[in-house]
């Protein structure tokens, strides 16, 4: 890919090019993200990421659009109930921009398949729902030292990390194990608001504009609109990401 910016490219990304120069606008359009979930974070991650310029996407998921995902998960529509989310996801974002290349996996993520999709990532998106393909996601991040960010929600609440290989914390510092699996309750606006932080974290990592969270856990209170960052250490005993491996 061409690493120089077009005429149009210039147009569309002008506002963010006052910002952080085409310098930065041309780091994005280099980079490879993986978002892992097309659901209600992936959404608004993906809608940002793409809009923004980001070079390569790659969105998995292997769920189908259902009917009672649609008050948050906004790159679907009525009309793709029964599709598959991550091709659902990939039309609706090549018509967003099309200066960019998107890709889908259809596949579940496991730690069999990961690297033949996200062995090109500069970035890996954490946009899911579920503890058992987030630790996969957390294992590969570690092992290839790959940045991770992570989201998750929960009714009005959310939280965030900047997860760094051999820096912070890992998933598996701050979860010991899976919570119970079901139907959990969410406002749509919810994972709006955490999806969105998660692309603003990317595209500051991205172009190198500020700096991301390090160590911290920020909480987000949707009642009380209250924001806090929780630092955390690394789990000396945590079998994914201790210095000194048995
Ligand atoms: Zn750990």
């Amino acid at each position: 890919m061409k690493m120089n910016l077009s005429v149009t490219e210039k147009k569309i990304y002008k506002r963010q090019i006052m910002l952080f120069g085409e310098k930065g606008q041309k780091n994005l359009k280099k980079s490879t993200v993986f978002i892992v979930g097309a659901g209600g974070l992936g959404s608004a991650a993906a809608f940002y990421l793409a809009g923004g310029g980001v070079g390569r996407i790659i969105i998995v998921d292997s769920d189908k659009v259902e009917l009672s995902n649609l008050n948050r998960q906004i790159l679907h529509g009525f009309r793709r109930v029964g599709k598959n989310k991550a091709l659902s996801a990939q039309t609706t974002l090549r018509a967003l921009n099309g200066n960019i290349k998107i890709e889908s996996v259809t596949e579940r993520i496991t730690a069999a398949n990961i690297d033949k999709y996200a062995g090109k990532a500069d970035l890996l998106l954490d946009c899911l729902d579920n503890f058992e393909t987030r630790f996969v996601l957390n294992e590969y991040a570690f092992k290839n030292k790959k940045p991770l960010i992570f989201g998750a929600i929960f009714g009005y609440f959310g939280q965030i990390a900047f997860i760094r290989p051999g820096k912070s914390f890992c998933l598996a510092c701050l979860f010991e194990g899976s919570p119970a699996k079901g139907v959990f309750p969410v406002v749509g606006a919810t994972p709006g608001v955490i999806g969105s932080l998660q692309a603003m974290e990317a595209i500051k990592y991205l172009s190198g504009a500020g700096s991301n969270l390090n160590s911290e856990l920020l909480t987000w209170n949707g009642l009380k609109q209250e924001f806090r960052k929780v630092k955390f250490k690394r789990n000396s005993h945590c079998k994914v990401c201790r210095k000194e491996k048995k």
